[in-house]
């Protein structure tokens, strides 16, 4: 079937997720980057100027001259991506969805809302009929969320215990990279050869999302998971990549070779639906008792897979192991991407204008 190509907009384009979003996007078989959009700091430059460019590669040849704009809500594109940062995210997101536009956001901002999915398509995709009661949905507009960086890890490595088993409490501590913090972020000599034990915020949206994610829509309404988790969070001197050491206690016992089982046997529950930044495994589990690392294994499956390893049983819960994710890519614009994706499948995304035919 012919899949119509959509012209998109990025927000926020110059910050570390922005950058992520542009990387992800130059060679999108269904998406083009028509708008660059951020502050007045950076509009009217040239992309390869407004942006302090963090990536390894270089800036995609497409974008590199083009003109950063303002925001406004007569951006030249089908919808928007969102790496805004949370103080602007609310009031600008309303607007554009208000004007008519699909925002995918990365920001907290709408997150939590009552009619807002709080999505990762593996997991909750069914939570995108939310959309149908959002007030912007008359005129062509709405908003999707995708989770902190770090709720993604965690809720993509319990989603198949919570399936098997039923999972009741959870202990999380997070070992969380600089990038997560965007650009500048965590200034260096706070940052260098230390450990700072607390990002604000991050343990009570590690608390509350996977509630959220986890719930089940019942009438048009998310009912929350009673899950009960408890989150100590930590920046370390690591680019990409947030490891997280998770402690489960299950509704029903299982032993740790069943939960190793489950989790290395989970099968995406999307894989047919043929998304192009969807990974072949959601989750990748390691034997190696010093796996999974951030530098070796969080590009994995194009950074769009968590890792897991280390399970054993845990003396207070039941089970215990680590997890890593790719805080920009799976925690970020990957999944922003991914969430985009699914949109486009489900019928929620459409061109706004007479779409450019791609290959299936
Ligand atoms: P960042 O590097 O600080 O980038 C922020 C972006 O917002 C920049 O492009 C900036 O443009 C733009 N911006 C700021 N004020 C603006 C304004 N008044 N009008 C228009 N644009 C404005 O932050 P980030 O790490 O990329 O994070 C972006 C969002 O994603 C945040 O909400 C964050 O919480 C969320 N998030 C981040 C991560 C991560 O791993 N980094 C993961 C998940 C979610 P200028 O360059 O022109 O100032």
């Amino acid at each position: 079937m012919a899949q119509p190509r959509f012209r998109v907009g990025i927000l926020g384009a110059t910050g570390a997720v922005g950058q992520k979003f542009v990387e992800l996007l130059a060679d999108h078989p269904w998406f083009e980057i028509s708008v660059l959009a951020a502050s007045d700091r950076s509009a009217g430059k040239p992309y390869r100027e407004a942006a302090n460019w963090i990536g390894s590669r270089p800036i995609p040849p497409q974008v590199a001259e083009k003109e950063v704009v303002p925001i406004s809500t007569e951006l030249d594109c089908d919808f928007v991506f969102s790496g805004l940062s949370a103080d602007v995210a609310g009031e600008i997101e309303g607007q554009l969805a208000e004007a008519g536009y699909p925002v995918i956001s990365n920001a907290r901002n709408y997150r939590m809302r009552e009619d807002v999915p709080l999505l990762i398509p593996e997991i909750n995709p069914e939570h995108t009929a939310l959309i149908e009661r959002q007030p912007w949905r008359a005129k062509g507009g709405f908003i999707v969320t995708n989770p902190n960086c770090s709720t993604v890890g965690l809720v993509c490595a319990l989603y198949p215990l919570v399936r098997a088993f039923g999972v009741e409490q959870v202990h999380v501590t997070t070992l969380q990279a600089l990038s997560g913090a965007g650009y500048p972020g965590v200034p260096s000599l706070d940052a260098t050869a230390n450990v700072i034990p607390f990002i604000g915020g991050e343990e009570e949206k590690m608390a509350t999302e996977p509630r959220k994610i986890l719930g089940q829509l019942v009438d048009g309404r998310i009912e929350p998971a009673t899950i009960r988790i408890s989150a100590q969070c930590n920046r370390v001197p690591v680019l990409e990549g947030h490891l997280e050491c998770i402690s489960v206690k299950l509704a029903r016992p299982a032993s740790v070779d069943e939960v190793r089982e489950v989790l290395r046997t989970f099968r995406s529950p999307i894989a047919e639906l043929g998304l192009p930044t969807a990974p072949a495994q959601l989750l990748h589990v390691f034997d190696e008792p010093h796996f999974p690392q951030p530098r070796r294994h969080a590009e994995l499956g194009r950074g769009m897979t968590v890792s897991v390893g280390r399970i054993r049983p845990c003396e207070v819960f039941d089970v215990k192991f680590v997890a890593l994710v790719h805080n920009t890519i799976r925690g970020a614009a990957g999944g922003a991407v991914l969430n985009a994706e699914l949109l486009v499948r489900q019928g929620y995304l459409k061109p706004r204008r007479s779409p450019v035919v791609a290959e299936a």
